[in-house]
């Protein structure tokens, strides 16, 4: 099993207490609660441990992980992580994530356009949104 600094998410031993690398307090990090966690793994380098972070964050509906997962699904340019994170934001369902959804039926990504338009008539047909 492979551990990761959660700060600076360079590989480190199981029992380190502290990152060698960036000296962060591992412990403390361990008190963070499970969506903190999570919001934390969405910067993790391994592509499906941040794909899996997007869809429980979705789960939990967690608000907090909004403004994060904005800033990834512009950053990212895999059209399948940008489909997971409007999944997760179909889930979590405020008008914020309306606006992210929204703003996809303008992306290059011709699936991750179809992925977006389909939730927004889903929503419509559901009511509840619009
Ligand atoms: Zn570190």
């Amino acid at each position: 099993m492979n551990f990761f600094c959660p700060i600076c998410w360079k590989e480190i031993r199981g029992d380190d207490i502290r990152c060698p690398y960036c000296g962060s307090d591992i412990t403390e990090h361990e008190k963070k609660s499970f969506e903190e966690k999570l919001i934390n793994a969405l910067r993790h380098p391994e592509r499906e441990t941040v794909q899996r972070a997007v869809w429980v964050l979705g789960k939990l509906k967690s608000i907090k992980s909004l403004e994060p997962l904005k800033i990834l699904f512009e950053q990212t340019d895999n059209p399948f992580l940008e489909i997971e994170i409007l999944n997760a934001l179909a889930e979590i369902a405020t008008h914020d994530a309306l606006d992210i959804i929204m703003s996809a039926l303008d992306s290059e990504e011709s699936i991750v356009r179809r992925k977006a338009r389909e939730i927004i008539e889903k929503r419509i047909v559901d009511k509840g949104w619009i």
